[in-house]
Order: structure tokens, then sequence, then C-alpha cells
């Protein structure tokens, strides 16, 4: 074969003939001189260029095509314009155009252009979806996020509730009023849940009344009590004798979800058991500790265990959004929880705070 066959020269017709990219050739006058069948199948039939685009996209630019193009030219280096929305026979595209100047070979004198047409259709309308779904994701996390930080309260609430309606019904009015007052603090609790859930999403910090380490772990323990009885389980208190001060209310929420999942993991075993916590401070640190007598961490379970929606609970149980939760609090303030085995077995998790983001009662 003669080798001067194989080049472009030869070849280029086929190849902008079969080319999915739309390719316009067009003079100084803005007509059209030649286009591939992609460009015809891209834009309106016509011979001026300009009358072409504007047929599909009249409001596109408006400064009008003629004059728009005609800059275009001036400039001499390629133009991109991308996201031009183009309707055709009622059917709507999305197209990149580029346009390069042609100059007479010789005189290097402007005498037309060649334009170049990308349907980003497709590429558009999946992009579409895809920022959809994951809104849909978002979203869908956030529910399930508030249902389940609402659970607790709620589920105190029902019971003090409960309680209060069955004494107010035997006219022991005192402990009809502290079941209310308990039930009270629950909604309160959980106003405070979703004004913090609305700041999260927010991304914005909300500043909390200042709260001592010991009373807030104490409120959780109380929480979380009627759940713990319910298990057979025994809480115990080592608190340090005088402990920080820390501003931040989402605190609650971790030591709520760790008493929960240790009163959790000791039912599951059938025998209950003790939860042991503990607070106490290093020269860095104000520490919460949380020592359960349940089953422990596998390995399996410690690789995963602060992953969203990781959960070895029955559905409609866990959500596995609890320790993700946590870490991202503890994140947030600038702290952090660690999972472990206890050397005497149980589960041990530790949350730490940093000193200089707790301050001293005056008191
Ligand atoms: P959820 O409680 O909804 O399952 P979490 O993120 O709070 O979600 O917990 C994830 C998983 O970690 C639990 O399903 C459980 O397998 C494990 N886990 C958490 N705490 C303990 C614990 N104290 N003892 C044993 N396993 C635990």
């Amino acid at each position: 074969m003669a080798e001067h066959a194989l080049n472009f020269g030869r070849i280029s017709r086929k190849l902008i003939d079969s080319m999915p990219l739309g390719l316009v050739v067009f003079d100084e006058n803005l007509t059209i001189k030649d286009r591939n069948p992609a460009a015809e199948e891209l834009l309106a039939a016509g011979d001026n260029l300009a009358d072409v685009l504007r047929a599909g996209s009249p409001h596109q630019r408006p400064e009008g095509w003629g004059v728009f193009l005609r800059s275009a030219l001036t400039v001499g280096e390629s133009q991109g314009f991308g996201n031009i929305a183009y309707a055709l026979d009622g059917r709507d595209s999305v197209l990149d155009l580029t346009i390069s100047a042609l100059g007479d070979e010789e005189s290097g004198e402007l005498i037309g252009g060649i334009l170049i047409i990308e349907d980003e259709t497709v590429k558009v309308s999946m992009a579409d979806e895809l920022a959809g779904a994951e809104r849909l994701a978002a979203v869908g996390k956030l529910a399930a996020r508030v249902a389940h930080e609402l659970n607790n309260p709620l589920d105190g609430i029902l019971r003090y509730i409960g309680l209060a309606q069955r004494v107010a019904e035997n006219n022991n009015e005192e402990r009809a009023v502290h079941y209310l007052q308990e039930s009270r603090k629950g909604l309160l609790r959980m106003v405070q849940i979703v004004s913090e859930l609305l700041d999260f999403s927010r991304s914005t910090h909300t500043a909390f009344e200042e709260a001592d380490i010991n009373k807030l772990v104490e409120d959780a323990i109380k929480a979380m009590s009627v759940g713990a009885e319910r298990a057979g389980v025994r809480i115990q208190r080592e608190f340090g004798e005088k402990m920080p001060n820390v501003r931040t209310g989402n605190l609650f929420q971790v030591f709520c979800n760790l008493i929960k999942n240790a009163v959790d993991a000791m039912e599951e075993q059938g025998r209950g058991g003790v939860l042991t916590v503990r607070t106490y401070y290093d020269e860095r640190n104000a520490l919460i500790e949380f020592a359960d007598t349940g089953p422990g961490l596998s390995e399996e379970v410690m690789e995963k265990i602060f992953e969203a929606f990781f959960t070895t609970k029955a559905k409609g149980k866990g959500t596995g959004l609890g320790l993700a939760i946590c870490l991202d609090i503890m994140e947030r303030c600038g702290g952090k929880i660690k999972a472990q085995n206890h050397d005497e077995g149980g589960a041990l998790f530790t949350v730490s705070i940093p000193l200089e983001r707790t301050s001293w009662a005056r008191v």
C-alpha cells in the first residue's frame, strides 16, 4: 500500500462525518458553508449561523447571536461557551459551543470560523439526577437521625406520663407532679435536641450554658435509668470529686448514647450487668469512662463501630447512627471518643475533652 494513502488529509472527511461532535464552517458574514451530520442533527436548518442559533436558543445571548459570533471571531483564540440551552423540534438539549476563527492561509486575513458543538444533554441530566439522589440520601439520613435522637427522651416521657396517670387515679398528687416534672424535663431535652439538629444542618454552633461534667453525666444516667432498670443493669458511679464545667449541651447526647448502647449490649446477654461510669481528669483532659460487663467488641465490630449506619441490632431497634453522631460531636468540640475492650471483659468507651475547652466553677 502506498504510504501517502494513510494520512489525515485523505480520511478527514470520513472522520468529520462520523464524529459525535457537530462541526460547522462559516464565512465572515456568518453564512454556513459546510456542516457535518452531527451538526445537522443538533442545530436547526438554515444558511445563517446566527439565525440557526437564534432559532433554538432565542434568549441565550442578550446582545444577539450575530454580534456575539462576530466578537468571538475577532478575539483570535478559540472561545468556549458552555451550557447553552437549545430546543429543536420539541427536544431540549444542552450544548457546549467552541468557536475558532479561520484566517486566510497566505494573508492571514479573517475569512470565517469553525463552530464545534458538543452535546452535553445526557451528562447534565445525569449530574442533575446524581445531585438529587445525594440530596435525598442526606435528607433520609437526617430524618433517621432525628428519630433516633428523639426516641430516648420520648421513651422516658411516655413512661412518666403513664406513671403520673396511674398515681393521679389514686389521688397521689405529689407523685403525679413529680412524674409530670420529669416528663417536662424530657420534653425540654427534645426541644434542645431539635434545635441542635437544626444548628447542625446549618453548620453553626450554639453556645449552651455551662454545666459541671458530673451533673451532665448524672442527668444522662437519670434519663436512661428506666431502660437500665428494665434490663437489670445497675449503674455504678465513680465520679471525680471536682470536675470542670463544659459548654456544650451536645455532650449530654453522647453520654446518653453510650449508656444506651451499654444497656442494650448487656440486655442482649440476658443476665443484666453493671455499667461503671467514671469521671476524672489528668494534666490535659477531662475523661469520662463507660465500662460495661456486656459481651465486649469483636474485631469486626471494632473496625466499623463509628461508621454511620453500622448496627448489629434488630431492625427498628438500631439505626447505626448513635456512635457516628457521638464521634461527630466529639470532633466538633475538640475532644475524642475511644472504643476498646476492658481487661475484665466488656466494652470500655472513653470520652476525653481537652481542659482548655473546659472551665472551673467559681465556687
Ligand atoms: P446502634 O446503637 O443504632 O446500633 P451505634 O452507632 O450506637 O448504633 O452502635 C453501633 C454498633 O456498635 C451496635 O449495633 C453494637 O453492635 C456496637 N456497640 C456499641 N456499643 C456497644 C457496647 N457497649 N457493647 C457491645 N457492642 C456495642
